[in-house]
């Protein structure tokens, strides 16, 4: 009988608190009006795009009267910013490395242009309300190309399968692929929908104060309104092996776990299925590349006022007298620091900036102090291979035909253990294995204007996970300066890979011109990455619990203090700018979800 009382006490409560939310005093609407201006062509001087993305910092640069700093300019950071500007807000975002955009940044060597994190994203083949979203952010000038239709090529050994994109569609390619084992994929798919349903779970216990998320979890009462921590309770292994014995099946269930890092044995399931989710309807990308997201969102803060500065490295969270309340930042310029003060601070990015930006003593009586304890995401290792042909000379044919598409490539079906295997090796014995996970594309054939901006080349690049330790020793050394030994063990790796790869396309063999390796310290350096890792904080079950969920979000109990960016929701571009919405959300004290959403109502009733 108690437990009743409290558990409709909890609801009766928390329905209370979400009116007086709701109804709380309200920043102006950032989307209150179609921000769509017609599609100008793309601009491909380096120098005017460079104009935008890679402005300098400098003290007399810094706008008076900011309404925040944001420390970052992933999509994490770029999207808070640009909803607050719409908003009306004056931010100052800040940049450690030479141009903005975090893992959405390009670099151009040797005459080829690589991507450095933007491989395909889901959910925006159709004016879905996330398509919307970055129209709005962006003046409508951000396009996008759709991958192939079998948008994804798993590789087990010598066993090949595809997924293609439509719902519907994705699940019959399936059952055509394992036609004796029909059942289970649909069991599979039905957990997969099951899961997803109630992922917006996630979101809510960080909407919710903090005190009342964590009683309605301890009550279990949360379940009544999404099972998303139970089934986060299950890792993607233990869902996927409990539907089927067919190891290429489970392997297909599993394949692309490298989108978020984690090893199937370690992350939730709602992981898995939010991302396979994600991509029922095939993948996109860019039009112009990645550095076409920064570059179409930095004059939308510049408009209010706001500015995008790079080469500015937050040092230190500067303090008030009593230590308690974050009042802006210190920022290095060659050997010297600037002292900014700013109403607020928002961090793209959780675990780091509050182990080495806070003063120690804020940082460990944090609430969120255990949660910097946690592991780093798995650290990444990629390839990036310039080809002096076009891809109609390249192409190839059959299983080798070179198309926008990626390749999931795994020496065999027991994808988890053999990936478990390889990162448990030493560096020695990783020298001496083939690598047993590659992801495969050629960015270059999924941008339309690829042609125009670089024409006779086509590019290609890996990516595969690595054990930071391998290049831990290396770490504090000066980046292109860290000796013999780091380029043995760093070319022994990516030699591999690109051998490996040409296996796959042997058409490519007389035409690779350009080679580079990015290795995790190359990820240390360029995106402020202290572990190498490709997707912040690790995506295990620990991470995704609903008490490690109830802390991670915007507001912090340190006053003055927000935070943003995949940190707080999930990784990928689009865990970044919906990481961006929610602290957007809170900063403005406005439901910036529903804003979204009303406006892309409307926009597709008048279309
Ligand atoms: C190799 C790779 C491939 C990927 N492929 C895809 C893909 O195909 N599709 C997809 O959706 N996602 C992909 N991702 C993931 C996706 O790119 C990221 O999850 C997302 O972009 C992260 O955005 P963010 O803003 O949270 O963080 P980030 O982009 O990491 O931004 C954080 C920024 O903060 C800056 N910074 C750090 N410390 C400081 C400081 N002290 N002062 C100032 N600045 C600082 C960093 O330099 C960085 O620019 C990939 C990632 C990697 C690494």
């Amino acid at each position: 009988m108690l437990v009743l009382v409290l558990k409709v006490t909890a609801v009766l409560v928390a329905v209370r608190l979400l009116v007086r939310w709701l109804r709380r005093p309200r920043s102006n609407n950032p989307f209150a009006s179609d921000a769509r201006q017609s599609v100008r062509p793309l601009v491909i001087d380096q120098k005017a795009r460079d104009r935008v993305i890679k402005q300098s910092f400098s003290p007399d640069r810094v706008p008076a009267d900011l309404d925040a700093i944001v420390i970052g300019s992933g999509i994490g950071g770029l999207s808070v910013a640009a909803i607050m500007a719409k908003a009306g807000k004056k931010v100052l975002v800040l940049e450690q490395h030479d141009q903005a955009g975090g893992c959405c940044h390009t670099f151009i060597d040797k005459g080829y242009e690589f991507d450095v994190g933007i491989h395909y994203i889901g959910n925006l083949n159709s004016q879905t309300s996330a398509k919307t979203l970055i129209d709005q952010l962006t003046h409508g000038q951000l396009q996008w190309a759709a991958l192939d239709d079998e948008f994804d090529t798993a590789v087990f050994g010598d066993k090949r399968y595809s997924l293609v994109s439509g719902r519907r569609r994705w699940l019959e390619h399936v059952k055509k692929q394992f036609p004796d084992d029909t059942d289970a994929v649909d069991r599979l798919f039905e957990a997969v929908v099951k899961c997803k349903k109630g992922a917006m779970g996630m979101v809510l216990v960080k909407m919710l104060p903090v005190w009342l998320s964590q009683l309605l979890l301890q009550t279990g009462l949360f379940n009544l309104v999404s099972d998303v921590f139970k089934w986060n309770k299950r890792s993607v292994q233990e869902v996927v092996t409990a539907e089927t014995n067919n190891k290429d099946l489970q392997a297909l269930f599993m394949y692309c776990f490298g989108d978020y890092g984690t090893s199937p044995d370690q992350a939730g399931f709602p992981m898995q299925a939010t991302l396979l989710a994600h991509f029922w309807h095939g993948g996109s990308y860019p039009v112009g590349g990645a550095s076409e997201i920064a570059f179409h969102m930095i004059p939308v803060i510049e408009e209010a006022g706001g500015r995008v500065l790079v080469r500015a490295e937050v040092k230190e969270l500067l303090m008030d007298e009593l230590r308690s309340t974050v009042v802006g930042v210190k920022v290095a310029k060659g050997s010297s620091t600037h002292e900014i003060r700013v109403p607020m601070v928002i961090s793209n990015g959780c675990t780091i900036r509050l182990q080495r930006l806070l003063p120690r003593p804020v940082a460990e009586t944090s609430r969120l102090w255990p949660l910097t304890k946690m592991s780093h995401a798995t650290a990444g290792f990629s390839v990036f291979v310039g080809l002096n042909a076009p891809l109609e000379e390249i192409r190839g044919s059959g299983d080798s035909t070179i198309s926008p598409r990626n390749w999931w490539v795994f020496t065999n079906n027991d994808i988890t253990k053999v990936c478990n295997d390889y990162m448990a090796l030493s560096a020695d014995e990783a020298l001496d294995r083939d690598v047993p996970l590659m992801f495969i594309s050629f960015p270059s054939t999924k941008d339309p204007e690829w042609e125009k901006r670089y024409p006779g080349k086509t590019t290609m690049a890996i990516v595969t996970l690595a054990n930071y330790d391998w290049f831990k020793q290396w770490e504090n050394e000066r980046c292109t300066k860290r000796g013999a030994d780091y380029e043995g063990v760093k070319n022994t790796i990516g030699d591999k890979l690109v051998a490996q790869a040409t296996r796959l396309f042997p058409q490519i063999r007389d035409h690779i011109d350009y080679v580079s390796f990015g290795s995790p310290v190359t990820n240390n350096f360029y995106l402020g990455a202290p572990r190498g890792e490709m997707y912040g904080m690790d995506h295990n079950q620990e991470r995704f619990s609903g008490e490690s969920q109830t802390l991670l979000r915007p507001a912090t109990d340190v006053p003055g203090l927000y935070l943003t960016g995949q940190d707080i929701l999930s990784c990928g571009f689009s865990g970044g700018l919906y990481g961006g919405v929610l602290a957007a959300s809170v900063v403005l004290g406005r439901n910036c979800f529903s804003d979204v959403e009303t406006l892309h109502k409307q926009l597709k009733k008048a279309a």
